[in-house]
């Protein structure tokens, strides 16, 4: 019996003329997802088919499956040739295994279930409902299940197609939402250590935006072993963004020139200050329309409303911060969901970590950071150096 994995996209971002640009994102992502699993990949009405592919490697095909933005939902499912004339044997035989399938691992008292018929196929002079009570009675047959249509713990769904073929199954397996990466611009992520940038990264991708990772170094002060825990997140991520570019910094000189040049109280302030002149350049280069940070409100002392004023006042591009109204929690229940979190926590030291002052500024004025900021003459030139040295993994 062969298998077949459905696959679901929503139905809202495909109205209108944008339909087939967003299939074919969306098709181009699955692909590149399942990259390196022997399989086949049609589409027919409305839906993908994942088919051809060893049992092996069927839970890895649907994992990746659930991360590909713009897939409603995902089904795991029998394939069966439908002969009618000959009363179905192989959608009953299929229904049978499921039947007694189910049954194994049911731990309900008075399990319910349902069986749900589709018939494309209009030659069947059955109706759906017909079909279905016949089908039911294998259910009834093979396990405990009683039928309720209503309440039921258990629906049964079997696929008539008009290509002679059937799909039987049970599971709809929720996808990940949203819409195909691609689909709202590019993106530029600073992406830290911590465990709320990944999860930013995610959450811009689930609205269809591709992500290019920008990181603040500091060598000698943050270690090669930091770097490399950047690198490992932004592999960890990058299932659910679509490849992600990794641009890392070396922040050292500007770090430097502020602790020698600035207050202690606006060390941090300023700091942000170059990111988002940096990251500025840096969108535009990468043809980047927004600037996303994991920023969440009062979570720290840059990251008050003033903090922020004073931060984007250097940034040419919108900021995006989709944790704004996050509580740590949420972040870190969904940080656990994608994957980042373990990694996330390991403790290395980031570049905002160094000459932290023992007293930032938690509303620091504009007009006073701008002033002294002037301090650093160089600091065109300490920008422009940094750009040019930049790494790319
Ligand atoms: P995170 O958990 O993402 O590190 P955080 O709660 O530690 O966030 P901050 O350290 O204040 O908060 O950083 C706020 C945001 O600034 C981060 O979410 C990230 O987008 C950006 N950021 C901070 N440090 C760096 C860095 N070294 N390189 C790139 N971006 C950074
Ligand atoms: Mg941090």
């Amino acid at each position: 019996m062969a298998r077949v994995i459905i696959v679901r996209y929503g139905e809202i971002f495909l109205k209108g003329k944008n339909k087939s640009y967003f299939e074919s994102l969306l098709v181009s992502n699955i692909k590149n997802a399942l990259n390196g699993l022997k399989h086949t990949f049609n589409r027919s009405q409305g839906r993908f088919f994942v088919e051809n592919f060893s049992a092996d490697v069927e839970s890895e095909i649907v994992d990746r499956l659930k991360k590909v933005f713009g897939i409603y939902s995902l089904s795991l499912a029998d394939k069966v040739e439908t002969k009618f004339e000959a009363g179905f044997p192989k959608i009953r035989e299929s229904i049978k295994a499921l039947a007694l399938n189910l049954e194994e691992e049911n731990t309900l008292k008075t399990p319910k279930f349902r069986v749900t018929v589709k018939r494309a196929d209009k030659r069947i002079p059955l109706t759906s409902a017909e079909i279905a009570a016949d089908f039911g009675g294998i259910v009834i047959e093979n396990s405990s299940f009683t039928v309720d249509l209503k309440h039921f713990d258990y629906e049964f769904f079997v696929d008539i197609r008009e290509n002679g073929w059937s799909f039987v199954y049970s599971n709809v397996i929720m996808g990940a939402g949203g819409l195909p990466v691609g689909c709202s611009n590019r993106g530029l992520l600073l992406l830290s250590g911590g465990i709320d940038s990944p999860v930013a990264a995610y959450m811009m991708a689930k609205r269809g935006m591709k992500l290019v990772a920008i990181h603040f170094a500091s060598p000698p002060y943050t270690s090669e072993r930091a770097k490399q825990k950047v690198v490992e997140l932004r592999d960890i991520v990058s299932a659910y963004t679509t490849e992600m570019k990794l641009l890392v910094v070396p922040f050292t000189d500007i770090q430097l020139a502020i602790h020698e040049h600035c207050p202690a109280e606006y060390m941090i302030t300023i700091m942000r200050r170059f990111m988002m002149r940096i990251a500025s350049i840096v969108a535009e280069q990468y043809d980047c329309k927004a600037i996303i940070t994991g920023e969440s409100l009062g979570q720290v002392a840059s990251q008050t409303v003033e903090s922020m004023t004073s931060t984007e006042d250097t940034a040419l591009y919108p900021i995006f911060r989709p944790l704004i109204a996050f509580d740590k929690e949420e972040t870190m229940t969904l940080a656990k969901r994608i994957g980042t979190f373990e990694t996330s926590i390991e403790p290395f030291e980031d570049c905002c970590t160094i000459f932290l002052p023992k007293n930032p500024s938690i509303k620091p004025k504009l007009d006073t950071v701008r002033r002294v900021e002037k301090d650093i003459k160089n600091a065109d030139e300490l920008v422009a150096k940094a750009i040019e040295n930049i790494e790319i993994y």
